[in-house]
């Protein structure tokens, strides 16, 4: 059985260790310190867990949707009265605030547990009457399904991916990202505290090989990845053999666009929100803003004046707004793109440097950093980074700048400061992404459909259209006539 300093997989209900006995470290990012070994699941493992998983499934599908929401529904509870300790285990293991971890990981995933719980009871299909008979149809759901996760919102993700599994029926094996392992686990507890049967959610730790294995199994109905765009090319190619379906949330460049009509202060607002939450980590960043030229400079001293107030430290410590980034591999890529934004010729007006963090000297951690007089061709521009580096870019008509802004493969988001409501609805309906925020940035309630288009992505989480992504349908004829045939 693993030790107190190893975690183990969790199949089945139950701790259990790696079948060929493998672990690896996870690391506290702000300090560079082992946290515990974890075990690394490999295809035995991913074996035993779609066994357990489809066993279950069984059962588990033929419950009532009000009786599945209800223990969906005590967990929530039970991640609220463990809000403390899993925000502090989120900003261990990820590098993350815990001015932001109880409500931005904690209750976000909490929240999404509660919404599906009361989605569950009210899958429905449809009916109609036909010439001789009428048809209906049946939600089913898909069978066993696999969640890989990426690092920045590791709980959240879990969350996310088996809410809406669970509500309608399915059973989910879910992989974490190597680099944030130990969140689903405690997830995989509070779910058996709160009565869900043993192999309805398993947690299996590993690399990509783990997500591989998962990916390739012929015994999974369906792959859900929050991941690169690369990886989810990879994960739909490996997907395509079984004919999984595949729901992809993907990386992005998404544009913030702000008019010279905005609330200039809310406009700093959503540019801060959309570059520096979470380091910067988060897939639907506005990392392309672009300032209106009659406002540039005005926006640019309030950007700088509060960018300079923002605390970068140790993340267990309630007055740090900035954290570590995930590792020092991360950090180095990141300052990689700095580099390159200088000798591209953007101007870098604040940040741009490591940011040495006393008592946390084995840590990731970088500036805020913001370059303007940026240009659409700069891999700053093109590039999604993935930490906390904003491009402001000038721009002088509505017309001109909405075609810049679709001028990237990616389609994850966009947000538009303006306080002409017509100009609003005009640059929705034309901005290629699949959220466009207006007057606000980076918010994501569970009751609004949530992914991108283009290279960013494939379906949508949150929301009531997540559960078409975890069901499939049957059509039922029923004759009420005889059987005419012309033989
Ligand atoms: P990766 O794509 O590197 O990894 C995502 C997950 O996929 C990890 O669990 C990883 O395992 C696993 N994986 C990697 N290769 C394979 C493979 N061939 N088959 C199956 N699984 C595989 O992304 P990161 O973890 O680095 O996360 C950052 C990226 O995620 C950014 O691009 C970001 O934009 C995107 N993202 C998208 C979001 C969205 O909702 N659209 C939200 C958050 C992030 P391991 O890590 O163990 O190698």
């Amino acid at each position: 059985m693993s030790s107190a300093r190893t975690r183990g997989l969790w199949i089945d209900g139950q701790v259990t260790d790696a079948a060929e006995g493998g672990t690896f470290p996870t690391f506290n990012p702000a300090t560079g310190q082992p946290i515990c070994e974890v075990a690394r699941a490999d295809a035995a493992d991913v074996e035993r867990a779609v066994e357990a998983a489809g066993r279950a499934g069984e059962h588990w599908r033929a419950r009532s949707g009000t009786e599945r929401g209800r223990i969906l529904h005590r967990a929530a509870e039970l991640m609220r009265t463990h809000r403390d300790e899993l925000a502090e285990l989120e900003a261990l293991d990820g590098g993350k605030p815990i001015a932001e971890t109880p409500e931005a990981d904690v209750d976000s995933g909490a929240d999404c547990l509660e919404y599906f719980a009361g989605q569950a009871a009210s899958l429905q299909g449809e009916y109609q009457p036909l010439d001789g008979g009428f048809f209906y149809t049946r939600p089913e759901p898909l069978g066993v399904c696999a969640g890989i996760g990426a690092w920045n919102y590791p709980l959240q993700i879990a969350c996310w991916k088996t809410a809406p599994a669970l509500a309608a029926g399915n059973t989910m094996i879910f992989k974490p990202a190597e680099l944030t392992p130990l969140s689903a686990l405690r997830l995989a507890e509070l779910f058996r505290e709160a009565g869900l049967p043993d192999g309805v959610f398993n947690v299996v730790n590993g690399e990509a090989e783990t997500g591989q294995a998962l990916t390739r199994h012929p015994g999974i109905a369906k792959v859900s990845l929050t991941g690169e765009a690369g990886t989810g090319k990879k994960i739909m190619k490996d997907a395509a053999d079984t004919l999984k379906t595949v729901t992809l949330e993907l990386g992005g460049k998404s544009p913030l666009i702000i008019f010279d009509d905005a609330d200039l202060d809310n406009a700093v607002s959503g540019a801060l929100l959309g570059n520096f939450y979470t380091q910067g980590e988060i897939c639907t960043n506005g990392t392309r803003v672009f300032v209106h030229e009659s406002i540039h400079d005005d926006f640019m001293e309030r950007l700088v004046q509060r960018t300079r107030r923002l605390k970068i430290g140790d993340p267990l410590d309630p007055d740090t707004d900035v954290g570590a980034l995930i590792s020092q591999g991360h950090l180095e890529h990141v300052l990689g793109y700095i580099e390159k934004g200088r000798a591209e010729g953007a101007r870098l007006v604040f940040g741009g440097e490591r940011a040495p963090v006393n008592g946390c000297e084995g840590g990731a951690f970088v500036q805020p950093t913001i370059f303007t007089d940026c240009t659409d061709d700069m891999t700053i521009v093109r590039e999604e980074i993935f930490g906390p580096v904003m491009s402001v870019l000038r721009f002088r008509d509505e017309a001109e700048v909405l075609e810049r802004a679709n001028d990237t493969d990616y389609g994850l988001a966009s947000g538009v400061f303006t306080s002409d409501l017509t100009r609003a609805h005009r640059m929705a309906d034309n901005l290629e992404a699949g959220i466009c925020w207006i007057n606000h940035y980076n918010i994501t309630p569970i009751e609004m459909p949530f992914g991108g288009v283009k290279q960013s992505g494939l379906g949508k989480e949150n929301s009531r259209r997540a559960l078409e992504f975890y069901t499939r349908l049957k059509s039922v004829f029923v004759a009420t006539s005889d059987v005419e045939a012309p033989y």
